[in-house]
C-alpha cells in the first residue's frame, strides 16, 4: 500500500493490521554526465514500490528526495538540505506517521552522503525521551538499499572493475531499469574517475570535473538494473518482516 495513493480510511483500516511503514530517503544531486539527478531517491522508491507490488501489506510513505547534498552543488540541477533543516524535516515526518500509530518506522536510503545526519536525528529524538524516562511509542531503522544482504556483493560482482562510490553503474542500472526510455550516453574521460576526499563543492568540482568518483556507469544497462532490483526486493521484505517481528523490552 501506498500512502500517496491511497485514502485516509484505507490507512486508517490498514492500522489495524500493520505498524510498520517504510519511507525511501535520498537525495536529488548530480551523478556524472549520464546518471539521473533523482538516482538516489528513485533507487530506494523503486525497490520499495518493487516489493509492495509483490507484497501489497507493507506500506509504503512518500519518498523524502531531498537531503544531504552541499558538496554537488557546483553541479546544475543539485538542491541539499543543510543538516538542521534535514535533521528537522525527519522529526516531523517521524511525528506525524507516528501520530497515526505507526510504531516501526523503516528508512530505505539511498545516499551515502545521508547517513550521518539520519543517524543523528535518530538520536536526537531518543534523547527526548531517554531525558523524561520514558519509551518512544516508535522504533526507527535505517538500511541502505545496497547494506540489504547479499545486494553489495551480487553488485561488486556484477561489475568487479569501475564500480566506484559515486555515480555507480549499480545505482544506475536501477535507474535504467525502471526508466529505460531514460538511458543516456557520454564520452567519459577517464573511463573510470578519479577518487579522493569529498569537501566543499567547488573543492568538489575540481577533483572530480564530471561528478563522478571511482565509477564506470557506462556498464550500467536496464537488464543488469533488473537483476539488482530482484535480489534487493526479497532482501528488503525479509528485512521489514524480521524489524517488525522484533520482540521490544
Ligand atoms: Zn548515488
Amino acid at each position: 500500500m501506498l500512502i500517496h495513493l491511497s485514502s485516509w480510511p484505507e490507512i486508517d483500516a490498514r492500522l489495524n493490521t500493520t505498524k510498520t511503514v517504510v519511507v525511501p530517503i535520498g537525495s536529488n544531486e548530480q551523478h556524472g554526465p549520464t546518471g539521473l539527478l533523482g538516482t538516489d531517491w528513485l533507487c530506494p522508491e523503486i525497490i520499495a514500490h518493487a516489493a509492495e507490488k509483490q507484497d501489497e501489506s507493507l506500506v509504503v510513505a512518500p519518498t523524502f528526495n531531498i537531503g544531504m547534498a552541499q558538496h554537488h552543488l557546483a553541479f546544475a540541477g543539485t538542491i541539499s538540505l543543510r543538516p538542521s533543516t534535514f535533521m528537522a524535516a525527519i522529526t516531523d515526518w517521524v511525528s506525524s506517521l507516528s501520530r497515526h500509530g505507526f510504531e516501526r518506522i523503516y528508512f530505505l536510503n539511498g545516499h551515502g552522503g545521508n547517513v550521518a545526519t539520519i543517524e543523528a536525528t535518530f538520536a536526537e529524538i531518543y534523547a527526548e525521551w531517554s531525558f523524561v524516562e520514558e519509551q518512544p511509542p516508535f522504533v526507527l531503522k535505517l538500511k541502505n538499499w545496497w547494506d540489504l544482504p547479499g545486494v553489495h556483493s551480487f553488485c561488486t560482482k556484477m561489475f568487479p572493475t569501475g564500480h566506484g562510490m559515486h555515480a555507480t553503474p549499480s545505482e544506475i542500472a536501477v535507474t535504467q531499469a525502471a526508466y529505460p526510455e531514460l538511458v543516456k550516453t557520454a564520452d567519459l574521460d577517464p573511463k573510470i574517475a578519479p577518487v579522493g576526499p569529498i569537501r566543499d563543492a567547488l573543492d568538489y568540482r575540481a577533483r572530480f570535473p564530471d561528478g563522478r568518483i571511482g565509477s564506470d556507469p557506462l556498464q550500467a544497462s536496464p537488464e543488469k538494473g533488473q537483476q539488482i532490483i530482484d535480489v534487493a526486493v526479497p532482501a528488503l521484505l525479509r528485512d521489514v518482516a524480521d524489524f517488525s517481528a522484533e520482540a521490544l523490552p
